[in-house]
């Protein structure tokens, strides 16, 4: 006897989750002291999913984003990528921090490649990809300029194209507009927005900025202050295309941030 479509549907494996951590805890130790870094930490993102971390400064949020990376490993508990137990340092990721850290003496392209190479990519898959971002970030005409040519805006977005050379299922951004004026880290969210959209790249984003994280992420992450631990877990409920302006006046994106506000009990007229 055959089984009815419905029935294959429902014994089907579900999806894993892009990342996982079950009762994750860091603690570092020295001579001189203790420090819990995480604690209780459990978290499973959903492939493309848009996830934004925000918390006071030394909470651990870096220290997550390191354990997803596997620089770190967990004192106890359970880190996963694509279901995958995380062992070691992992090469399907993309990580971008608040420095672009770009060799002075490449060109952004060549900065790009440097993925690549570091890689063993094959170089015309590599040039082809490259191509493809630069054109997805804008930085069209600017592929020979050197860093010191670049405003901080597109080091950034050369940044960006390094860490999505290789296409990699998770991208990690570590509060990657932090050095940017308000103008410029405006028009990076609404790029990351779009380049999200396009790649289906899953997203774990670090940032101090709470209209970030909302304008951003499917869900936000509140974490608690050291011992970081996760205090509440934000759905933002806006459609994935996000005009900045029209999106800033919705009484989601409005709703998301007073709600975060008042967890971290920070001003309410701060971004
Ligand atoms: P955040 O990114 O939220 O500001 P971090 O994840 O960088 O916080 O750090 C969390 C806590 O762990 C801090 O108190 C920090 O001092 C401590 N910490 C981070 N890395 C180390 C380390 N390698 N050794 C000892 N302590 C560390
Ligand atoms: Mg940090």
């Amino acid at each position: 006897m055959t089984m009815p479509k419905e029935d294959a549907t429902l014994t089907a494996a579900p999806v894993a989750a892009a990342v996982g951590l079950s009762d994750v805890a860091v603690r570092f130790r020295s001579k001189k002291r203790d420090v819990t870094a995480l604690q209780d930490v459990s978290l499973d993102v959903r492939p493309g999913e848009f996830i934004a971390i925000v918390g006071p400064s030394g909470c651990g949020k870096s220290t997550l984003l390191k354990l997803v990376a596997g620089l770190l490993k967990p004192s106890s508990g359970e880190v996963r990528l694509g279901g995958e137990r995380v062992n070691g340092p992992r090469h399907d990721i993309g990580y971008v921090f608040q420095r672009a850290a770009l060799l002075e003496w490449r060109s952004a392209r060549r900065n790009i490649l440097l993925q690549a190479e570091m890689r063993k990519m094959p170089a015309a898959q590599a040039r082809g990809r490259a191509d493809e971002l630069i054109r997805m970030t804008g930085l069209g005409g600017f592929e020979d300029a050197y860093p010191h040519e670049l405003s901080g805006g597109m080091q950034q977005r050369v940044a960006l194209c390094r860490a999505l050379l290789h296409e990699p299922p998770v991208l990690l951004m570590d509060e990657p507009f932090g050095a940017l004026d308000a103008l410029t880290r405006e028009q990076m969210n609404m790029e990351l927005n779009r380049i999200w959209r396009e790649t289906g790249t899953t997203v774990l984003l670090v940032t101090h900025s709470i209209s970030e994280a909302v304008y951003l992420a499917d869900r936000v992450v509140v974490m608690s202050p050291r011992p970081g631990t996760i205090t509440e877990l934000i759905e933002v409920g806006l459609p994935p295309e996000r005009a900045y302006a029209e999106t800033l006046g919705r009484p989601e994106f409005r709703d998301a941030t007073a709600r975060i506000r008042g967890l971290l009990g920070a001003a309410p007229a701060h971004g």
